[in-house]
């Protein structure tokens, strides 16, 4: 077996989900669980939350689309699931309805759409609302009306106003307090219960928890903060992408290494070949320098990243060699983390894309 695993520790997941909870106490904590999870397996997660060893019930699970959503019924998941982007098309009612879905509605055909419908039970809905993000949802001028309407439908129930920010996350908070203005006047208007807060907004704005909030990112131990809080530093990685030491080298000064050269030694340099590339989703935008944990010992990137390989410095760790344990993000054997976030900065991205990034052809192992 090609030595490179994505380890799942979904004791991590749980932590991470209580912490979440109890960073808004007064909220429920919908678990945000589209793109597979962030790339850790929507159903493995699903089920990880489901289970007893988590002493709350997960109230609900978000997914971006109805296929999402039928991935986890089909996998005999039973938590409510409300689909953040609602309906593509008219034809998926009727399976919103079967498979008692929640959705979204952000534009006017969908809601006419619903409209024309007859479920069998009625639909929660979330009004989703555009009060900045300037992507998704009503005017908050139309809201109002289109609150009535639904509020008036039978085949709606559990309505609720729903927004996503623009800049949760950021420290400068002048345009999150511009949306918060516009989501208070307007859920004072309708006297409407809120879901708003995303992972930055449950950690570290208490005035956007709602009756509902939504927590991706940080689930997955992921710190979406400009600057840590001391939520964020319990926060656990759930992923570790871990490989070996397939192959080491001795190159003299001024050698270069990889593509391109773009690595050249500085020294009389022992380099270490491992089993990953970006050909399994690891970022071939990082640049020399970016950190990889060898033996749980920090080493540098030295030289491109490859399809199936990449190559790092290992002159001060003696102890590397062949089959040696190598993480490139998680957490190591003996106990020592290297963040997603770090990497990502190396990689000029964010620890989303190198989630979901990780592709099908590396296992994921769950513990
Ligand atoms: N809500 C919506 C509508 C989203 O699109 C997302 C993520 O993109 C989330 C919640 C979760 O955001 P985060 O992963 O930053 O917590």
């Amino acid at each position: 077996m090609r030595p490179l695993v994505a380890h799942i520790d979904l004791d991590a997941l749980r932590h991470n989900y209580r912490l979440a909870c109890a960073c808004a106490p007064q909220s429920q904590s919908v678990a945000v669980i589209k793109a597979d999870a962030y790339g850790h397996g929507a159903v493995a997660c699903a089920q990880a939350l489901e289970s007893k060893a988590l002493e709350s019930q997960v109230p609900a699970f978000a997914v971006a689309c109805l296929e999402e959503a039928m991935v986890l019924r089909d996998a005999g998941i039973q938590t409510p699931i409300v689909l953040l982007e609602g309906i593509f098309s008219a034809d998926e009612l009727p399976y919103v309805d079967k498979h008692r879905l929640w959705m979204a509605i952000h534009s006017g055909w969908q809601l006419d759409a619903l409209q024309a419908f007859t479920p069998s039970a009625p639909i929660p809905v979330w009004l989703k609302v555009d009060s900045g993000m300037h992507r998704l949802g009503f005017a908050p001028e139309q809201a109002v009306s289109v609150w009535r309407t639904l509020e008036a439908m039978p085949e709606v129930s559990a309505l609720h106003l729903m927004s996503h920010f623009a800049t949760a996350d950021a420290m400068d908070t002048g345009y999150f307090s511009q949306q918060m203005a516009t989501l208070k006047a307007l859920a004072a208007e309708l006297d409407a219960p809120l879901c708003l807060a995303n992972s930055p907004a449950t950690l570290a704005r208490p005035e956007a928890h709602g009756a509902w909030n939504r927590p991706g990112v940080m689930l997955y131990g992921s710190d979406p903060l400009e600057a840590p809080t001391k939520f964020t530093r319990q926060l656990q990685p759930v992923m570790t992408l871990r490989s070996e030491i397939i192959a080491l080298r001795e190159v003299d000064v001024g050698e270069p290494v990889g593509y391109g050269g773009r690595w050249r030694a500085a020294r009389r340099s022992r380099i270490a070949v491992i089993a990953a590339g970006y050909g399994d989703g690891y970022d071939r935008h990082a640049v020399d320098g970016t950190p990889v944990l060898v033996n749980g010992k920090r080493a540098a990137l030295a030289g491109k990243v490859s399809m199936d390989m990449l190559t790092v410095d290992v002159t001060d760790i003696p102890s590397a060699a062949i089959g040696s344990e190598v993480v490139l993000w998680g957490k190591s054997h003996n106990g020592e983390v290297l963040s997603i976030d770090e990497v990502a900065r190396h990689c000029d991205t964010i620890s989303y894309t190198l989630l979901t990034g990780v592709l099908p052809r590396v296992p994921r192992h769950y513990a």
